[in-house]
């Protein structure tokens, strides 16, 4: 699959569920008419096909092959099925670690899986990875040190809420991070977005997850996020909208 259409596309949520919300396609529709260039992660290589046939013919919605952590105790083994679907795919997600206390029991299992994920990502070569690393940053680079994925694809950190010093290891490891509302609503986590590089910043909503007065964010939202965001930077939110696509541009095509 080639690169997401840039030079069309006015906005970036580079981590949302799509497949999540009660009007999948209509929200489709909406990111091509706002031109939102949006990352359709999915949970589980089951949905793969359906979310593939839902967004063909989308000029800006891409998906992504996702097995997230939190489904790793009972879906373990949807790991076959997974690497046999890798190839079809560039964009994968959502992956990664949760070690909150609901998904620690499971961190043996997601550890097994995260790594066959890196492996075979690493040697297909030129994936773009969407991370989950709830409570297991660093861990979480330990795998990416070990499996050296970073030299052979594009990581975005999702959500990031490691410390200052785990940031700039992912920062050295050429890490990208996707900035959802709810983190500007962290004074820790603004803090730590002040110091991220301007060039690896991007904007995500993950929604259905994230709510606003009880009601799921949408990719249109990213809209909001800029605003947020760009004062902490200390540039206009449409000097940010405009970074922001060109860091996707850029990281699309290392
Ligand atoms: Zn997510």
């Amino acid at each position: 699959m080639t690169a997401l259409p840039l030079v069309a596309a006015k906005w970036v949520d580079f981590h949302c569920h799509l497949d999540l919300y009660p009007d999948h396609a209509q929200l489709i529709s909406e990111c091509e008419r706002e031109r939102i260039a949006t990352l359709a992660v999915t949970t589980t290589p089951l949905a793969w096909a359906r979310n593939k046939e839902m967004a063909e013919g989308s000029t800006h919605v891409r998906v992504a092959l996702g097995l997230h952590p939190q489904l790793v105790a009972e879906r373990e083994n949807e790991i076959a099925l997974f690497e046999r679907l890798l190839p079809e795919s560039r964009y994968v997600g959502e992956v990664g670690l949760d070690a909150s206390p609901r998904f620690y029991k499971s961190l043996e299992a997601q550890e097994r899986v995260f790594e066959r994920v890196l492996r075979a990502c690493a040697e297909q070569g030129d994936k773009v990875l969407t991370l989950h690393s709830v409570r297991a940053v660093s861990k979480l680079l330990q795998y990416l040190e070990k499996t050296r994925l970073p030299d052979r694809g594009r990581v975005v950190m999702h959500w990031f809420t490691g410390s200052v010093s785990e940031a700039r290891r992912a920062i050295d490891m050429g890490c990208y991070f996707s900035v959802n509302s709810e983190m500007l609503r962290s004074p820790r986590l603004r803090s730590l977005i002040v110091g991220l590089p301007l060039d690896r910043i991007l904007t995500e909503t993950d929604g259905p997850f994230v709510q606003v007065d009880g009601v799921a964010v949408r990719p249109r939202s990213v809209a909001g996020t800029l605003t947020a965001l760009a004062p902490l930077r200390g540039i206009e939110p449409e000097a940010m909208r405009v970074q922001v696509l060109r860091n996707l541009a850029i990281m699309l095509k290392q």
